[in-house]
Order: structure tokens, then sequence, then C-alpha cells
């Protein structure tokens, strides 16, 4: 079915990232929940605005290719139906901003919900799921994830465990404006040296299987895994997961199993980087195949520690002034 912004009612904000705001929203002709990503008040616009004083008439054509070529991109995320994907349930445009609707995932993203790092069943569960949900986007679309990060798992109180935010190529990323500057670089040392950054044909799947590897030690312990307080700027920072050895989840908390497959998703050298094939054939997701983890109980108990956290914040601030 398609969306436009009348059929919405507006509800609260979920959060904030590079391109905007997402915010819940109720789609009134089907009552089904949504999230809604909104742009920014755009950037974009204003320059359109001022090409379109410059020139009026090569602005409606470029606008129309990009649009055309946007639509044809979404095309391709209504195809991405499985398990481990966030369901996308269509998009619309207002002056030549994209506003993209997509399921609403109740219990938000993993990098909120992992405050104290989670245990070794719950990682090997939420891993086998990314894996499943990129190897599915890799094999039956042909697409390559490129910004894999705990921001992007969302998670619901089913306990189901969804990948969003993947990039299709080139004019939908451009107009999200996707980018992974910050002081949380998921980038593989290879794209930070920029030997496959040249086009965004020569990205290649292992350098998103690197984003997987950080991601899983950042929600195993609750932590980013090259802390930024550690470095006195973003170049020391981005020095050391280029030049440094790679990161690894600690010998006392998780097995040896859990700590191997880590390490086969941060080989430095992305040719020696394990395939999402081998990774799921790997003895700690075999392990997770007949796991009978309580997913909806762990969402459950991580949703109310992080009432805690905000309740604990909320009574230590001290009193305003009137
Ligand atoms: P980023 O640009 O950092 O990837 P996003 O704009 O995609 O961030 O999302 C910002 C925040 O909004 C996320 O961290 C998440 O908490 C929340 N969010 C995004 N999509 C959904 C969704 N489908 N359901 C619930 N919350 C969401």
């Amino acid at each position: 079915f398609t969306i436009n912004m009348d059929q919405l009612q507006l509800d609260e904000e979920l959060g904030r990232g590079n391109y905007g705001t997402v915010k819940k929203v109720l789609h009134k002709p089907t009552n089904v929940a949504m999230a809604m990503k909104a742009p920014f008040s755009s950037l974009l616009h204003s320059l359109l605005r001022l090409t379109f004083f410059l020139l009026q008439e090569i602005r409606l054509e470029l606008e129309d290719a990009k649009l055309n070529a946007i639509i044809m991109e979404l095309d391709v995320l209504h195809r991405a139906v499985a398990p481990e994907i966030v369901e996308f349930y269509g998009a619309f445009f207002i002056e030549s901003c994209v506003y993209y609707c997509m399921e609403y995932m109740d219990a938000g993203s993993l990098d909120k919900l992992q405050s104290a790092g989670v245990p070794e069943d719950v990682l090997a569960r939420i891993a086998s799921s990314m894996v499943r949900g990129l190897k599915f986007l890799k094999d039956d679309l042909n697409i390559i994830h490129r910004d894999v990060k705990p921001t992007n798992v969302l998670v619901n109180k089913k306990g189901e465990i969804k990948l969003c935010d993947f990039g299709i190529s080139g004019e939908l990323d451009k107009s999200l404006a996707k980018t992974n500057i910050g002081c949380q670089s998921y980038m593989a040392p290879e794209r930070i040296k920029g030997e496959s950054q040249n086009n965004l044909g020569t990205y290649t799947v292992s350098s998103d299987v690197w984003s997987l590897g950080l991601s899983m030690i950042e929600i195993g312990m609750g932590k980013y895994p090259y802390p930024p307080e550690t470095y006195s700027n973003v170049f020391a920072q981005l020095t050391a997961i280029v030049h440094g050895d790679p990161p690894e989840l600690p010998e006392d908390k998780y097995s040896q199993e859990a700590r191997d497959w880590v390490t086969q998703c941060l080989k430095k050298d992305p040719e020696r980087r394990a395939t999402y094939r081998e990774l799921l054939e790997h003895p700690f997701l075999v392990k997770d195949r007949t796991s009978n983890v309580d997913m909806i109980r762990w969402v459950e108990k991580a949703l109310e520690h992080r009432v805690a956290i905000a309740l604990a914040a909320v009574k230590t601030q001290p009193p305003q002034s009137v």
C-alpha cells in the first residue's frame, strides 16, 4: 500500500541519527504503529531552492532523475523481506525530502539496550540473527549493508532482532546523508586507509564483517572497543584501528568459541576474514541453533534496567531553580 503524511498520526520521538529524527507514528487506515524517519529541516532543500534560482530548468530535470533513481531503489527495499530485516512499509516525498516508514521495533536499538553488556547465549543469538540478515541481503538482493553498528540493530518485545538502515546504492544513500563520521567508527581498517573507498562498487562484504565483529564486542561488553576518552583525538583513534591489534572479547566472561568467532571477524587483512557461511558454521553459532535462550525475558529485563538508569539520572539532577 502507499503511504502519505495525511494518513499518519505523529507520536513520540524514538531517536535521532545523521539524517534526521525517527518518530513513532500511527498509520490510521491500517492501525499499524510504524517508525518514520524524517529529515532535519533540510539543508538539502535550501540548496535545491538556491539551485532553482540559479538553474531553473536544469533543476527540474536533475530532480526528476534523482527522484526516479530513489524510487527504483525503494523498490528493492520492498523486496527485502526476511525475519532478520526490519520491514519497509513505504516512503513519500515532501519538497524533495524522503520520509521513510518502517516496522516499529518496540525495544529500540541495541546500543541503548545493553549498557551492562550481554551474556554469551544472548550474544550468540544476536550474532546469528545479524549474520543471517546480512547473508540474506547479500545472497538474495546483492546488497552490502555498509553501515553495520549497534544503532542499526533493532529489537522488539517478541525477542526478535532485526537489521535496518542498509545502503541500497547511490541516490537514496546520498539523500539520507549516510556517514560514519563521529566519535565511534565501525569502519574496517582498509576503508579507513581508503583502499576500497574509491567508489561504491569496490566496497566488499568483508568490510561489513569487520563492523559486525566490532559491534559484537560493543554489545557484549556494553562499551565501544576504541573509547574516545582513551585517545587524544579522532586521528589517534583511527590510527589504533588501522595499526593496532584488533580488540577481543575478554577471557573471563566469554568462552574460547565466542572469542574465536569474533577474532575471525576482526582479521586486519580483509582476505582472511570469515565469510557469512563460515561464521554460521562456526561452533559458536552451531551451538546457538539448539540453545533455548529466553530472548523475550532478556529484552524485558534490559528494558527494566534502562528505565531504572533513567530514573536514577533524574533523581541525581540538581533541583531546577524557579
Ligand atoms: P543512525 O543515523 O545513527 O543510524 P537512525 O536515524 O537510523 O540512526 O535512528 C536513530 C534512532 O532511532 C535509533 O538509534 C533507534 O533508537 C531509533 N529507531 C530507528 N529506527 C527505529 C524503528 N524502526 N523502531 C524503533 N526505533 C527506531
